[in-house]
């Protein structure tokens, strides 16, 4: 059953799951074979900067087209690979690649930075701070204009660790992201420490903010306790103009969300952000984003 399963290219139960699987094994080769042939490939959604309405910087979204034409989301194949020597291989083709891109779209004029989204393992590897170093330099990108995200169940794994990467990357000028926020049972105090700049809140709270007086007491005391430490705050998620007034309401400095943009492939993007729709907080409070 796995084996037909992998010959139709549908991702099975089995295949993702049980170890033994053959079809996972083939999947596993079949990715590792991708990172240097052009199967994988890089979209990017825009994060607006709400005190001015423009993209601040733009995340990089990982996605894998296979030999026979399917596509698969990095949910459904980064944890085939999470805690293999294949995941940091990956990171560096990424990092190298969203620096490239963000140094072209820089030189056409368009000032936003860009976001690398790195896998918990990637902790561990050494040479991660110091590549990313060189590809900044190779490319010729100012380290202000590069973002790092680390989900807060990653750091939480291992936050000694967290914290000597993140003290490095911030030493070289690159920022730090928290991504997911809230999703990994920590409490804001318990990351003070932490060398970050940024955190993302989960969008499983954008989305029940408005229905749930719960999620939105949350997502309005994490923005404060943020500002007090000095952090900015991101909102990942907002798919409604409710939700973006909401978020302008408690102050939350950055939004992301399908409502501003989908991820978008590198030439769509570029069309989107020369003719890109302003979302100030004036406009926002107006109820709308002017074109
Ligand atoms: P993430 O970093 O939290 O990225 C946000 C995810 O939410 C993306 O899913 C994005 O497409 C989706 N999203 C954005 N706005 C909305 C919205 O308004 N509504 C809804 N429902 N979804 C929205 P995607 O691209 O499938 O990525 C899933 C996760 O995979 C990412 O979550 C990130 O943790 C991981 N990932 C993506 N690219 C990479 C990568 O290059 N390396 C590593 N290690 N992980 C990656
Ligand atoms: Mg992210
Ligand atoms: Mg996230
Ligand atoms: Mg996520």
């Amino acid at each position: 059953y796995a084996a037909k399963a992998a010959r139709s290219g549908s991702m099975t139960y089995d295949a993702r799951h049980d170890v033994h699987s053959p079809a996972r094994i083939q999947l596993i080769n079949e990715l590792r074979g991708s990172i240097d042939n052009e199967h994988l490939s890089l979209h990017y959604q825009p994060e607006i900067d709400l005190a001015t309405g423009r993209v601040i910087r733009v995340e990089a979204l990982l996605r894998w087209q296979r030999p026979d034409g399917s596509r698969l989301l990095p949910d459904e194949f980064l944890p085939l690979v999470e805690s293999s020597e294949t995941i940091d291989r990956i990171s560096r083709w990424v990092l190298d690649k969203a620096v490239a891109d963000c140094r072209e779209w820089q030189e056409a004029g368009i000032a936003a930075g860009v976001s690398v989204n790195l896998s918990p393992h990637n902790l561990h590897d050494d040479r991660l701070g110091p590549d990313i170093a060189t590809a900044l330099v190779k490319h010729g990108l100012a380290p202000s204009q590069l973002t790092v995200e680390i989900t807060e169940s990653g750091i939480l794994g291992d936050i000694a660790r967290a914290t000597r990467t993140f003290q490095h990357l911030r030493d070289l000028g690159v920022g730090v992201s928290i991504d997911d926020f809230g999703t990994g049972y920590s409490s804001l105090l318990h990351l003070k420490h932490l060398p970050f700049t940024e955190l993302k809140i989960d969008r499983s709270f954008t989305n029940e903010m408005l229905a749930n007086a719960h999620d939105a007491a949350i997502v309005r005391s994490i923005i404060d306790l943020c500002h007090e430490l000095g952090r900015a705050i991101v909102a990942e998620g907002v798919e409604t103009q409710e939700v973006l007034d909401r978020l302008v309401e408690y102050g939350c400095d950055i939004v992301q969300g399908y409502y501003v943009s989908r991820p978008l492939d590198k030439s769509t993007l570029h069309a989107w952000l020369r003719q890109a729709p302003q979302f100030s907080r004036e406009a926002a409070m107006q109820g709308r984003a002017s074109p």
